[in-house]
């Protein structure tokens, strides 16, 4: 056994830190893991837990007006009390921190409380106290960037949202991303005036051509003032509110302007760079397919690497660390089709290809496309429709590409995601017999591959 403290010593407590420290933990290894701000990190404190229990708030009312709308239900005073939801997320999420407190404590990690700094390849200092260890795991995830423009102290983030005194009654959301369009919805759904802008052409780049417009549409169709091609150059008071210099010359009002424009890797004050461990111009950690950096007993894994930034994978990569440090079986983390949602409303999932992809990769591709109205909305009369698109190599019969704008799209595409990880042609789609009547069955009932 080593002298040095702790055989792993993980800076950040976040989705991979505790992951990564718990497993190791649990196949022998003395870990340490400091925090300084939240246990359980981001996902769970101001990103996808709190987010997912806002998320269902916004749906109800939708389905009271569905109810009342066609099936008969009368729901009479129906009505929004912001500091309820606010201070009942608040009350899960304290006990989720205590539940990942116990978690670590039962593994037999070592919590430390503090602000960790790396002082040499196998020493970190909390509080002015220094530990020695074998092996450093920087797990510091990513934090919300604001661009310098005049007035950006007025703009909140994703880390306040959560906490905010009054739901705003107009809101700008800035942005294009998947934080930018889930909370845009959430405060639709909730009865706020939503105005979202977008930099470019079209939001969600990266997704699938169809996902995005069919997406927009739907925004658009539930009232969201959607402007593309629209950014924010300056920001003033105005009274308690904001009023928002637009690219277009114009000026905008609200109660509250949210930038969701994009997250950056959480590197500053750790004491990387003195160190010598090489980061990327996105100032990323670089790591090997191992997770390992420059400096062979620091290692780095989660959003701080931005490779793929979303908690599940994260926590691959906590696990494949502890197979490779404690586990005497080298694993480097499989990043090939990784299941995706936003949590829009409607929802999209995706998982594989996006059709522009499979293109390039692939060349010769058929891609099926069905759009309709959900049953549930022959008596409502809603118009919001539903997207779903195949995308198949045309040599192998491979589904290399499935995507979703739809209820419960995260639900039935993380399905399907194991039929496409398997490696399932459209063969065995067909093969395949629905569930009826869903949605979900569309999938396997598509036959007609659209025109090029
Ligand atoms: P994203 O990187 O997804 O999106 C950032 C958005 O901000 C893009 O539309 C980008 O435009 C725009 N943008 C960037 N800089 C500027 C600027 N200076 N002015 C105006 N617009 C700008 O980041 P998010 O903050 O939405 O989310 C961060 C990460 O968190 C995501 O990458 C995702 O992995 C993860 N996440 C996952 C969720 C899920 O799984 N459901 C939910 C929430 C977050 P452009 O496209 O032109 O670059």
């Amino acid at each position: 056994m080593s002298d040095r403290d702790f055989d792993l010593f993980v800076i950040g407590a976040g989705s991979g830190g505790v992951r990564a420290s718990r497993f190791s933990a649990m196949k022998g290894a003395r870990v340490a893991v400091a925090e300084d701000r939240f246990m359980g990190g981001t996902c769970v404190n101001v990103g996808c837990v709190p987010k997912k229990l806002f998320v269902y708030a916004s749906h109800f009312r939708d389905e009271m007006h569905d109810a009342t709308s066609g099936f008969g239900w009368r729901v009479d005073g129906a009505a929004f009390d912001w500091p309820t939801l606010r201070d009942n997320k608040t009350r899960e999420i304290e006990r989720l921190n205590g539940i990942y407190d116990g978690l670590l404590e039962s593994a037999g990690v070592t919590s430390i409380w503090g602000r960790a700094t790396i002082v040499d390849p196998h020493t970190v200092e909390v509080e002015g106290k220094r530990y020695t260890a074998e092996n450093i795991l920087v797990a510091t995830g990513g934090w919300p960037t604001v661009p310098e423009i005049p007035g950006r102290e007025l703009a909140v983030t994703s880390n306040e949202l959560f906490h905010l005194e009054q739901l705003p009654k107009r809101a700008i959301v800035v942005g294009g991303g998947y934080i930018a369009v889930e909370f845009a919805c959430i405060f639709d759904g909730l009865g706020v005036d939503v105005t979202q802008l977008y930099r470019g052409p079209l939001f969600l780049r990266g997704f699938d051509d169809d996902v995005r417009t069919h997406l927009a549409e739907q925004l658009r169709g539930r009232g969201i003032d959607l402007r593309f091609d629209t950014n924010v150059t300056a920001i003033a008071e105005n009274g308690a509110g904001v009023r928002a210099q637009l690219t277009d010359g114009s000026t905008l009002d609200a109660d509250l302007i949210l930038f969701a424009t994009g997250r950056h890797p959480n590197v500053e004050k750790l004491g990387l760079e003195e160190v010598g461990v090489e980061l990327g111009p996105d100032r990323a950690i670089k790591v090997d397919e191992y997770s390992r950096t420059n400096v062979p007993s620091i290692w780095a894994i989660g959003d701080v690497t931005n490779r793929i930034n979303l908690t599940p994978v994260a926590l691959h990569e906590g696990v494949c660390l502890s197979e490779t440090l404690f586990g005497g079986n080298p694993r480097s983390p499989d990043h090939e089709n990784v299941p995706a949602a936003v949590f829009s409303q409607p929802p999209c999932g995706t998982v594989g290809l996006t059709e522009a992809e499979a293109r390039v990769r692939y060349g010769d591709i058929d891609v099926y496309r069905s759009t309709f109205r959900a049953l549930k909305h022959t008596l409502t009369g809603g118009e919001e429709k539903t997207m779903m698109k195949l995308i198949v190599d045309r040599a192998s019969d491979k589904v290399v590409g499935l995507h979703m704008v739809g209820p419960e799209a995260g639900e039935i595409v993380q399905g399907f995601a194991v039929a496409i990880k398997a490696g399932a042609t459209k063969a065995d789609f067909d093969a395949t017999i629905g569930i009826h009547p869903t949605s979900a069955e569309e999938f396997v009932t598509m036959r007609e591959p659209v025109g090029d």
